[in-house]
């Protein structure tokens, strides 16, 4: 029918409905008091040393459940609560809640355990952003060396000369940093020399089709060399098969996440795990 027509149309044409701006307002109004609702929760997805084949850390990922519209995704709540500047908030929460877990994890470990977080550009813009992270790691005694920050390759290249300066900062702290879904954002890559980041995490979108495809095996190669020629750790998202794995660690990839290790479980499933019950 026509309403069917004109939702397909806007949706094919990239604008936004009177529904989705309808549910947008909502879901930006209702942020506003998700964390003190207590409605948000945080799922850790085990990363995979490659060498070892043990979990040598977990990215936290961020979940929402309101009660009347259920589960919201982050890829759709983040770029709302960024707009309205609730990710502020939020991220703060993220970071403590984060760095609490990590904390506890890391004192049951005999080797290091290291916590992801990812890190919204709306954050990094912070004037505060150093006081805040150093009042954070003070309150829950979060060694910053266990910390690991993600960001994308676009937080990155927004301000370039602010966010070299507050990197550099972070990094004197202890604290490593990421760059979040490489390969599908622009970046230049004499930054990425510049910044000495640490880590680089290949987008899952190039992890695909990795057995079928000889292109996405190139620049899988690529992007590994890549990494490895400027000193970074190179970690691959979207692992889903044994193949995928045994391909990237002919490529000489150093770490894995994906669902075939283990998708985002709560911190009692991945306390279980890391017991190895
Ligand atoms: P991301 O940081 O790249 O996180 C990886 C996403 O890939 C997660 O989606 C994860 O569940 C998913 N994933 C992991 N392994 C696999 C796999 O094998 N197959 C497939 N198909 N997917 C896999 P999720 O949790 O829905 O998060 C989506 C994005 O939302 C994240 O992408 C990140 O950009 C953002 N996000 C999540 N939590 C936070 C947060 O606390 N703060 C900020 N600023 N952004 C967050
Ligand atoms: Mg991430
Ligand atoms: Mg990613
Ligand atoms: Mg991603």
């Amino acid at each position: 029918d026509t309403a069917m027509f004109r939702i397909k149309e806007a949706g094919r044409r990239g604008m936004e409905t009177d529904e989705d701006m309808q549910r947008r307002q909502l879901l930006e109004q209702h942020l506003q008091h998700a964390v003190e609702q207590g409605e948000l929760r945080l799922m850790y997805q085990p990363i995979q040393d490659l060498r070892t084949g043990s979990i040598i850390g977990a990215e936290a990922l961020l979940r929402w459940h309101h009660p009347l519209f259920g589960n919201v995704s982050p890829s759709e709540f983040i770029p709302i609560a960024e707009k309205s500047g609730s990710i502020l908030e939020i991220g703060n929460w993220v970071l403590r809640t984060a760095c609490l877990q990590g904390k506890q994890w890391h004192a049951w470990q005999d080797t290091r355990f290291r916590m992801a977080v990812n890190l919204s550009a709306v954050q990094m813009e912070q004037e505060d952003l150093l006081e805040q992270i150093e009042a954070i790691l003070a309150d829950t005694g979060m060694n910053p060396e266990m910390l690991e920050l993600e960001i994308t390759e676009s937080t990155m290249m927004r301000n370039v000369d602010e966010v070299i300066r507050k990197l550099e900062a972070l990094k004197a702290m202890g604290i490593s940093i990421s760059i979040d879904d490489f390969g599908t954002g622009y970046s230049s890559l004499s930054y990425l020399q510049k910044l000495s980041v640490n880590n680089l995490k290949v987008d899952r979108s190039f992890v695909n089709d990795l057995a079928h495809s000889d292109g996405d095996m190139t620049i899988a190669k690529a992007v590994i060399d890549l990494g490895h020629n400027l000193n970074m750790h190179v970690i691959a998202e979207g692992v889903e098969t044994e193949e995928q794995k045994t391909l990237l660690q002919a490529l000489g990839c150093d770490q894995v996440q994906g669902y075939l290790i283990g998708k985002p479980m709560g911190a009692e499933e991945f306390t279980e795990r890391l017991a190895g019950v």
